[in-house]
């Protein structure tokens, strides 16, 4: 066993691993700059009222052009930022680039953005986030912040507390990839989230798999029960549409609705109402 420890680890250093680590330290040098020469971009995703089949919102999804190697996915650099710190630079980018976007927009839509459990342990979160709105002169009634259980976790006193100072701003605050942490239940119960936001794994494997539907139903159950409206990401197929619409489920976002997108203000659709190419799934 321990000869087998000690086998793991000459492996651990063999090339190939270094290589990777090194590959790991450029990406995270690179990402330091990467605000500054104005390689991020961002995406918006649409969100839909299943009743009423209108739009109410944007979630933005951050983009890298990376100078060599192309499109970077958040899954791969958002946990290096995390790690190496620059998360707080990006966050904060893509924050008043998302409410500066928002403010252009001709519809009064919510924007949902993405905040990092590194973000929501630091002390001055509440202040920043309330200086962008002014800069950018976003109400604060739209913008809606989407974090991950993992923060309240780290530490929740200090978590908690920034969550109450966003809520007094007037932003809106939703717990995104509910299923997944590990305290779940104690989270919600610790905290008055505007909305719950069930993980995409559960309705992605919904088609087959009847433990998804039922973990969809108790979630929808909790919500309404709460009073807190739930929203299912990873709508991919009529058939997952067709089982929110059916268990009352109050908004969605998936590729069946909308794919992440430039701006809605940089395209010539309407919009207000919801992508025109899958309208027809409300009729
Ligand atoms: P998330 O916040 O849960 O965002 C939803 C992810 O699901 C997005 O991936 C979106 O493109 C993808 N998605 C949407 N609809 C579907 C669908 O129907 N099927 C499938 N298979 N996927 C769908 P994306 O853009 O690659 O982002 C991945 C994760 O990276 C996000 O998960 C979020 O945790 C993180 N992220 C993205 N942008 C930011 C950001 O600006 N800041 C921070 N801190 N994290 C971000
Ligand atoms: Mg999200
Ligand atoms: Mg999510
Ligand atoms: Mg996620």
């Amino acid at each position: 066993r321990a000869k087998a420890q000690i086998g793991e680890r000459i492996c651990y250093y063999e090339p190939g691993m270094d290589e990777i680590a090194r590959a790991r330290r450029q990406l995270a040098n690179d990402l330091r700059l990467a605000v500054e020469r104005d390689e991020l971009v961002l995406l918006y995703q649409p969100q839909c009222q299943l009743r009423s089949g209108q739009l109410s919102g944007y979630e933005a999804l951050v983009r890298w052009h990376h100078p060599l190697h192309g499109l970077v996915s958040p899954a791969e650099f958002i946990p290096i930022a995390e790690e190496s710190g620059a998360i707080l630079q990006i966050g904060e980018w893509v924050l008043a680039q998302a409410c500066r976007e928002a403010a252009t927009w001709h519809s009064h839509h919510r924007v949902a953005v993405n905040v990092s459990p590194v973000q929501l342990v630091q002390q001055d979160l509440a202040p920043m986030v309330g200086r962008v709105l002014t800069e950018t002169g976003l109400s604060a009634s739209r913008l809606e912040l989407e974090i991950t259980e993992s923060a309240i976790i780290t530490d929740k006193v200090r978590a908690l507390n920034n969550l109450r100072q966003l809520k007094e701003l007037g932003v809106a605050i939703a717990m995104d990839d509910f299923g997944t942490g590990y305290s779940s239940l104690d989270t919600l119960h610790s905290f008055p989230f505007d909305k719950i936001k069930i993980d995409k794994s559960f309705l992605l494997e919904s088609d087959q798999n009847e433990q998804a539907r039922a973990i969809i139903r108790a979630v929808l159950a909790l919500g309404s029960s709460l009073r807190i409206p739930v929203l299912a990401e990873g709508v991919e197929t009529a058939s997952q549409f067709e089982l929110l619409i059916s268990e009352g489920c109050e908004e969605a976002q998936g590729y069946f609705l909308g794919r992440p997108d430039r701006a809605p203000s940089l395209k010539s659709e309407s919009p207000d109402t919801v992508p025109e190419t899958r309208a027809e799934a409300f009729a």
